[in-house]
């Protein structure tokens, strides 16, 4: 039977009976989550090398693109350059060769002398010797083969129990037996149409390219499929909400349209307009509304929020608007109340500290329809709620929701769906996460708006930045203080020592900074109770200076409030920072920013200065996805989407644009996949997504 196995393969086939494998490496292959021969085809290489072979120091010419392999003689980190560099002597039987990495630090750990290393790079002459700058490198094991065809081809992501060559070694002796078994998704009309190469094909290619342009070609194909696959997935969910359960179609008619523009006090902006226009429109549909309205902080999306509940209460629907927290809940109960004063909207408020029989009383006379509008947080998804009639969700700050959870909503009955987010989602992200969803932006915040002047303070210059504080703080103006943590003593870490933390600099500001003024502090940790007094108190201007966490991140509105520090500012992300500084510049008179921060970090560096520089939320985003790349700030898990394994939504941006047109294309015409060519697409996604797009009869 073993035997067999052994003869037949399959893609189910596990590694460990691959020749070559058994299961000690079948089990390290475990550990990289490559199970299966189809896992195994799917461990794309990080990176392909085509190279010379390699030649002797002595025969090196300048300005060649040569391959050279030798030992490390000496190593030299040198910090203090104007480009600091790490440097290395490289030697053979033949000769030496000076090579240099600028900003090298990281490879002060992997290059030490005796290591064997093949360098690939241009040699230059610098002070009449021979150097080599930037090389691509490979250090080379005991064991490793040293021909020619060891180094070229492909380089795969490794680990101390699986190198990199092994990985190869065993690709190569299998994929001529592996590549065959992968299907084909396409039928021929569509590969042609879109240029792909035969999908076996790209699989052998990718572990073992014929050639670069070859190897270019197998790349596109499996990132189309990947891309394409995902892509299905999002028109699949979009399909069922839109087919699932159908809405209430909403009329908004223009005596509807006046009572509503009459509860507020200014003239809506170009861009409000335009948003309200496409949600009433999405509203008047039996299809239920899903979209994403993104706009800066402050750019007005509450007023567009609160024109879309009035329109379903003038349907005689419910509407709940839900905020991530409880602060923010209660502020967009009082700015409601604020706009809805003598209406006869009945709405309540929702949050943790209503309970027992008021609690009980509440749901009651929603259940009854006694309640037009309810705003609470996230617990409104997940609870013991029963509407009389639902017609309107709306949530606030929607990065903090997943896609689950939104998921979750739609059970039993269809409202229409708005979710606001103040993140700035960069186009790739808008065609990803929330690849579903219809999307509205405010791109310009209403008029009137305060400047906001934003400085790196350096240590030297703290003082100066605390006087000039003291002086607004004298003429009545309100300052936040945010620090990246609650208390200095936080477990588990071990450089804590230049982090301030929240609770130690409350006491610090309050006895001897600014003993003349009140100061108050807000933390996460804190009972609801009393976050609630101190905002209140704050907002009341009772307290002249906030001390707080990140907790004060989002939707907080404050319009006296005017100054803002953040302590430790490059510990904070791009888009945290700018979320913060949001809460300032709300008013008409002038703001300041002060980022007080002492680092050379490279990424914090660019980080500061573009907050010195812009204000702009989507250029703040493009930034920060640029620097710190799709990985980190896009974990497709996190969105309920199968991980990417080789496409890279910002770099294949394009691709990404054809894959979703073709598959949005695709599902419109056969929702159900259950056309005969599209049965292995629809195979794949079951194996991607699970039962959770409704390709699975469940039971
Ligand atoms: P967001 O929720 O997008 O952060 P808000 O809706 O809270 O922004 O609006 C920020 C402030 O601007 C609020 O005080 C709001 O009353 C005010 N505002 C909203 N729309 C306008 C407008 N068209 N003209 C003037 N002020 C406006
Ligand atoms: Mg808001």
């Amino acid at each position: 039977m073993a035997e067999q196995q052994a003869n037949q393969i399959t893609l189910e086939t596990p590694v460990q009976f691959l020749k070559g494998v058994g299961p000690a490496r079948g089990k390290a292959f475990g550990e990289l989550d490559v199970r299966t021969v189809g896992d195994l085809l799917e461990y794309y290489p990080r990176d392909w090398v085509f190279l010379p072979e390699p030649v002797q120091i002595c025969d090196v010419r300048a300005n060649q693109t040569v391959c050279i392999v030798g030992i490390v003689e000496q190593t030299d980190w040198q910090p203090y350059r104007k480009i600091p560099i790490f440097e290395i002597t490289l030697a053979d039987e033949t000769g030496l060769m000076r090579v240099v990495w600028f900003h090298g630090r990281y490879l002060i750990n992997q290059l030490e002398p005796g290591k064997v290393l093949l360098v690939h790079g241009k040699a230059k002459k610098y002070k009449y010797q021979l150097q080599m700058s930037n090389p691509k490198f490979i250090v080379l094991q005991e064991d490793q083969p040293r021909g020619p065809e060891a180094f070229s081809g492909p380089v795969y992501p490794a680990t101390a129990k699986l190198q990199s060559w092994q990985i190869k070694k065993i690709m190569r002796s299998h994929i001529d037996e592996m590549a065959p078994l992968v299907p084909e998704l396409f039928d021929e009309a569509f590969s042609k149409k879109n240029e792909l190469m035969a999908r076996p094909i790209a699989f052998r290619q990718i572990h073992g390219p014929d050639d670069e342009d070859t190897l270019a070609q197998a790349k596109r194909r499996l990132k189309y499929d990947e891309l394409f696959l995902m892509q299905a997935g999002l028109a699949l969910r979009r399909y069922h909400v839109q087919h699932g359960n159908p809405a209430i179609p909403m009329r908004c008619e223009e005596t509807i349209d006046h009572r509503i523009r009459r509860r507020f006090p200014f003239i809506l902006t170009e861009d409000q307009e335009n948003v309200i226009g496409e949600v009433v429109a999405d509203m008047a549909k039996e299809i239920p509304m899903n979209r994403l309205l993104q706009g800066d902080v402050g750019s007005g999306k509450t007023v567009v929020a609160l024109y879309a509940a009035l329109t379903a209460v003038a349907n005689k629907c419910q509407a709940v608007i839900m905020a991530p927290t409880e602060i923010l809940a209660r502020q967009h109960y009082q700015n409601m109340e604020r706009f809805l004063k003598g209406s006869r909207v009945k709405r309540e408020l929702i949050v943790g500290g209503i309970t027992g029989k008021k609690r009980q009383a509440v749901l009651e006379r929603i259940k009854t329809g006694d309640v037009d509008i309810v705003v609470g947080t996230v617990a409104l998804l997940q609870g013991d709620i029963d509407y009389a009639n639902l017609g309107l969700v709306i949530i606030d700050e929607q990065h903090k929701f997943g896609v689950h959870q939104r998921a979750g909503l739609r059970k039993g009955r269809s409202p229409h769906c708005l979710v606001m987010t103040a993140t700035p989602i960069p186009r790739t992200l808008a065609m990803t996460a929330f690849g579903d969803l219809d999307v509205s932006v405010i791109k310009h915040s209403p008029p009137g708006r305060g400047e906001v002047i934003t400085r790196w303070v350096q240590p030297h210059d703290r003082n100066k930045a605390m006087d000039f504080i003291r002086q607004r703080l004298k003429a009545k103006k309100q300052a936040y203080f945010v620090y990246p943590r609650i208390d200095s003593e936080e477990p588990g870490d071990s450089e804590k020592t230049d982090i301030r933390a929240a609770v130690d600099e409350y006491h610090r500001l309050q006895s001897t900074v600014f003993p003349e003024f009140k100061v108050g502090l807000l933390h996460g940790q804190m009972p609801t109770e009393e976050k609630k007094d101190i905002m209140a108190a704050f907002r009341a201007g009772k307290l002249d200076v906030l001390v707080s966490t990140v907790v004060i991140e989002v939707g907080v509105d404050i319009p006296n409030a005017t100054m803002m520090v953040i302590e430790n500012a490059n510990r904070f992300g791009l888009a945290q920072l700018h979320q913060l500084r949001g809460r300032i510049g709300r008013g008409q008179s002038k703001s300041y920013c002060f980022l007080f921060a002492e680092t050379e970090d490279e990424t914090a560096v660019s980080r500061l200065d573009i907050m010195t520089r812009s204000r702009d939320g989507f250029e703040i985003a493009e930034h920060d996805l640029k620097l710190r790349g799709p990985g980190e700030l896009f974990s497709t898990r996190q969105h309920g989407l199968p991980d990417l394994k080789i496409a890279n939504i910002v770099e294949d941006f394009d691709l990404l644009n054809l894959a979703r047109r073709d598959a949005f294309a695709m599902i419109q015409i056969d929702p159900t996949l259950t056309q005969k060519p599209h049965a292995l697409i629809r195979g794949e996604l079951i194996k991607r997504f699970g039962t959770k797009l409704g390709l699975v009869d469940v039971g």
